[in-house]
């Protein structure tokens, strides 16, 4: 054990170096660097240093029950590798028909109103995968699960400076449009520990937290979790399923452009113009008059299918 303990003490220490680097080369302004204050491997250097003799053996047995836990990313089981750049790393996953997650410690990012739900905005043509909860800046911000610290970044028309944790229990949440850090990328973090200040960076209209639960990539209505009157959980394990997953959802909505042997087709929708067609489906107006015999001044038939490959 102490020879084992010897071998794996300088990854503690490179791991530490690794981690200041890390931090001094990032183009972040002062005041955020500033504020990240969290780097227990350094601590655990700096302790070593100062050593007493007979202590070694005893903390280097305690760094390497550290380093145990941390070498596995938790839901390892389940998810294939660890990103640190992407909230969304997960393109080639095989979702299961339905799994069940244990949300009983949830605790709150923050208390707050709700200003925002999850859903489709019309308004910007796009989904938002989150909940919004109203806040003042440099508000504490807590994890929501035990967890690990996957992506620390930072978006410019997105999520402005963000977090995302992996937990446990299989679920990610992400934090956006935050003001500062209070973790390092890939510390472990207990639940209700403070990891963020809030804010209003990136694509924001005001101070908010911009808050996601996603399953293996697959963002999940934050209310369905969430009564976010009471502020606590729904109930103690959320099911999720993939034929309800909101991906089943868009994929189903997109169900009008089908595919069928190789060839691609596209169920004509209300309003829909050969003009608008040929944007969806990215095939010339001349080549879909050409693939479905339609001549020129011909009204589009509302649910007729029409050829696109
Ligand atoms: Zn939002």
């Amino acid at each position: 054990m102490v020879k084992k303990s010897v071998l794996l003490l300088p990854c503690v220490l490179l791991f530490a170096l690794g981690n200041v680097q890390a931090q001094g080369s990032e183009s972040q302004p002062r005041s955020e660097v500033a504020r990240v204050k969290s780097d227990k491997p350094i601590e655990v250097s700096l302790l070593a240093d100062h050593l007493q003799p007979g202590l070694e053996t005893a903390l280097v047995d305690s760094v390497l029950m550290d380093l145990d836990f941390e070498e596995l990313h938790p839901a390892d089981e389940i998810y294939d590798g660890w990103n640190t750049d992407y909230v969304k790393a997960y393109a080639n996953v095989v979702l299961p028909e339905t799994y069940t997650i244990d949300v009983s410690d949830f605790v709150m990012p923050i208390e707050g109103r709700l200003t925002s739900h999850f859903g489709y905005r019309p308004k910007y043509r796009r989904m938002h995968k989150g909940a919004d909860i109203a806040l003042h800046i440099g508000d504490t911000i807590v994890a929501a699960f035990d967890g690990k610290v996957r992506v620390r970044s930072f978006e410019k028309r997105g999520f402005g400076y963000f977090l995302v944790l992996r937990h446990p229990n299989g679920l990610e949440t992400v934090y956006g449009h935050l003001s500062g850090f209070l973790v390092a990328q890939d510390e472990m973090v207990k639940v209700g520990q403070p990891i963020a200040l809030g804010g209003n960076t990136g694509r924001s209209t005001g101070p908010h937290l911009h808050f996601e639960f996603r399953f293996l990539g697959q963002e999940i209505d934050p209310e369905e979790i969430v009564d976010f009157n009471a502020l606590c959980i729904k109930e103690d394990n959320y099911v999720f399923s993939k034929t309800n997953s909101e991906v089943a959802k868009q994929q189903k909505h997109a169900a009008s452009s089908h595919t069928n042997g190789g060839v691609k087709y596209h169920r004509i929708r209300n309003g829909e113009t050969l003009y608008s067609i040929a944007r969806k489906t990215g095939v010339s107006v001349d080549k879909l008059r050409k693939l479905n015999n339609i001549k020129k001044g011909e009204v589009l038939k509302v649910g007729k299918t029409l050829r696109t490959s």
